[in-house]
């Protein structure tokens, strides 16, 4: 079994779950740009997150085999803060950077005017930088959330398949799919959704544009949850194929549309950590 990880905060994770991922066959993986627990004061810290997801980070899968890409953006959570706001006039210089492959995670935390500015400004930075969304919808009020991101989508001129909805559930999937976006699904230990459920909504909604991750981060969570979902749905009667679909050929598409996956596993050691970029394959 093949997996790409679509969403994984690796930054909160260990060496053990990397070599863990790699023996699942976790082979790619998207970090995207979080809330990180600790409210950051200053713009600065930002910077030092988002170089630290294009070089630290990748550099540390890459020991293991594990092919690291990024989503940069201002999270919806921090969009609220006013020490934080300069974030969007540096995101543009990072969106340019190669392994950047995604804005996100973008979307609504309390949806608040500011989060409303934050989200319609950095879909305008994907739309200048040709690059696909992900965003992320509320834990609460969900529905109403999903709601509203697709209205901001809509307005926003982005086509539709050039983004990724996260976070869904049984209440939330259908209007993302008759919007014609991505779905993905976040599949938890103990709450929001597990692989029972998962399983039965690929049977009902198939698995064209479906994307299953563990968004694996600081709280209770497990990197290993896209392989056990692939298992429920073989166990359930899938062929390997569209597990295959699920967990490998979905992200490849949908990220693939930035036109910077680097699918190869970047060597260890052939990163410069400094800066990010790779040796091998001459990148700034
Ligand atoms: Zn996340």
């Amino acid at each position: 079994m093949r997996i790409f990880d679509p969403h994984i905060h690796m930054t909160s994770r260990t060496t053990d779950d990397y070599e863990a991922m790699r023996d699942a066959g976790v082979r790619a993986l998207v970090e995207p740009a979080f809330w990180l627990g600790q409210p950051r004061t200053n713009v600065g810290s930002f910077v030092d997150y988002f170089d630290s997801l294009l070089g630290w980070e990748r550099f540390r899968a890459a020991q293991f085999g594990i092919a690291h890409h990024c989503a940069l953006a201002l999270n919806p959570k921090e969009a609220n803060d006013p020490r934080c706001a300069e974030v969007l006039d540096v995101l543009p210089r990072y969106l340019a950077k190669d392994g950047v492959v995604a804005v996100g995670e973008v979307g609504y935390d309390s949806m608040t005017p500011e989060e409303d500015d934050a989200f319609a400004r950095q879909l305008e930075l994907a739309l200048r930088y040709d690059l696909p969304v992900l965003v992320h919808t509320p834990h609460r009020d969900k529905q109403e959330g999903t709601k509203r991101t697709l209205d901001v989508v809509r307005e926003s001129g982005l086509a539709p398949h050039r983004v990724l909805v996260d976070h869904l559930n049984e209440t939330t999937v259908a209007m993302v799919a008759d919007a014609g976006c991505w779905m993905g699904f976040s599949v938890y230990p103990d709450t929001k959704m597990d692989e029972a459920r998962m399983v039965a909504l690929l049977a009902e909604y198939g698995t064209e544009r479906m994307l299953v991750n563990s968004a694996a981060d600081w709280g209770r969570s497990d990197p290993l949850k896209t392989r056990k979902t692939g298992l429920a749905m073989l166990d359930a009667g899938f062929a390997e194929s569209e597990v295959d679909s699920v967990l490998w050929r979905n992200p490849v598409e949908f990220y693939g549309q930035s036109g910077r996956l680097a699918l190869e596993p970047v060597a260890a050691g052939a990163v410069d950590v400094a800066t990010g970029s790779s040796v091998l394959r001459g990148e700034r």
